[in-house]
Formats: C-alpha cells, structure tokens, sequence
C-alpha cells in the first residue's frame, strides 16, 4: 500500500475529493493511504503563523522553514513508531520550478511506499525546504498556480492509477504500460454504432471495431495509439 502524505495549509481543498470515485474505492481496498494534514499543527504561537515576509523584499509572504520541517520529521518517523519496515520514501515540493510530472514519473513514484508531498502557498516556500528537507522539487507544467493542492491532486490519480487493482482490471492495465513506464492511449467509442445529429448525417464507429476480429482490433489500437510518456 503506498501512503500518501499531503501538507497543506488548505486541508478542506482536498477533503471532498479524496472521498470520490475510484480514489475513495482504493482507500477502501487499502490499496493507497491519503492523509491530508493542516501545516498549522506544527506552529507553537497563538496566530499559527505559517508564512513572514521574504528577506531582500518581494511581492508577497513565503511559507516558513521550521513548521515543513516539523511536520516531514513527524511523517517520517511515524512509520517507523508503528513499527512498519519502510523501504522507499520521497519528499516532494511542488514548484513551478521543479522537474516536469510524467507518465514516467508517476510510474516511478507508484514503486514507493509512502509520499510526502509539501504544498506551498504564497510566493512560495523558503528555498531551504527544497535544498535541505525535499528530496525532489516537482512541476505539473509551465504555469503558475496558487498552491500545491491542484498538483498534489493530479500526482496522486495519475499515480494511483497505476497501482494494480484500482483500475479494476490489472491484466489490461498491465497491457497498457510500456518497459519504459509509459502509457498507452487510444480514441474509444460506445453506443450508438452510428450518431445521426442531423438527418442525412452519420458519424459512425470505425468498422473495426465492430468486427469482433481481435487481432485487427489490436492492430487499429497500435496504430492509432500514442504512447504518453
Ligand atoms: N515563487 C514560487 C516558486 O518559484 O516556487 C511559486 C509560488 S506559487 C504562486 C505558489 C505555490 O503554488 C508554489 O509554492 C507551488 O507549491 C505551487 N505551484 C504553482 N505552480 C505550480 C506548478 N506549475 N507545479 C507545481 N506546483 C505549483
């Protein structure tokens, strides 16, 4: 089971959709583990302060130091506490930053057994955090959100979903994931064969796929399939 530790500053962003759909289901199985915790826990003042001012001036507050490194400290050690052999963890910062997300590095990630995944907000998080308590800084693309909470969404379904019985059916996932970690996709159709918005006007289903030859249907896929890597 691999366990994924979100540290937000905005639990509530994450609340409803971890109680959905298939991510619900695989929490159920005990297939993943998402654990959303408040950054202001590991604050010790009676505001809760999470954020200062930057130093040399700036347009806004940066995420402190001291509560990113209590918290990671107390997330790592936990397992450890439950007595639970723990081989493969990762720190993670979101950053516009970081190194682009893949289906190549989702794939990776699916390996370990617990995440931890640091959620700035602000103008960031003080450098040191990414220098000394992450061990990769992750980018979902070449744009600039508000917070981490959006990427920390995206990491965990595409992740996820790659862990064998989420999805449902493990022997066709298995067929769609290449030696390099990729994943393979292809356009589908369902009813109705044809789709008549207009009379005199047909938008049909390839023939193909209609024909019950598995073989040609393997060969359609192939062919109009794009490997995402
Ligand atoms: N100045 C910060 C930096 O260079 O890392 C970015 C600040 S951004 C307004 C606030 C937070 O949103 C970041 O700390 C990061 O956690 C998150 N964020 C914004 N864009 C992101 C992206 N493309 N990928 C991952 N996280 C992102």
């Amino acid at each position: 089971m691999i366990t994924f530790d979100i540290i937000t500053i905005f639990p509530e962003m994450l609340s409803s959709y971890i109680k959905e759909s298939l991510i619900s289901r695989a929490q159920k199985k005990k297939l993943i583990k998402i654990n959303v915790h408040n950054l202001r826990k590991w604050t010790h003042d009676n505001h809760q302060t999470v954020d200062d001012r930057p130093f040399g001036g700036g347009l806004g507050m940066v995420i402190k130091i001291e509560p990113v490194y209590k918290a990671v400290q107390f997330l790592k050690s936990k397992f450890k506490n439950q007595n639970v052999k723990l081989k493969k963890t990762k720190v993670i910062l979101f950053t516009p930053r970081g190194k682009k997300f893949n289906q190549k590095m989702a794939h990776d990630l699916s390996k370990l057994d617990q995440i931890i995944f640091i959620c700035g907000r602000y103008e960031g998080v003080d450098e040191r955090v990414a220098q000394k308590i992450a061990d990769m800084e992750v980018s979902i693309g070449d744009y600039d959100l508000m917070g981490g909470e959006l990427p920390a969404m995206v990491c965990i379904e595409a992740i996820s979903r790659l862990i064998p019985g989420v999805l449902g059916k493990e022997a066709l996932l298995k067929e769609r994931i290449t030696k390099t970690g990729g994943f393979i996709e292809y356009a589908q159709y369902t009813r109705p064969e044809v789709f008549s918005p207009k009379k005199g006007i047909n938008w049909k289903v390839p023939k193909v796929l209609l024909s019950g030859d598995h073989k040609k249907i393997e060969e359609w896929k192939k062919e109009h399939g794009k490997v995402i890597e």
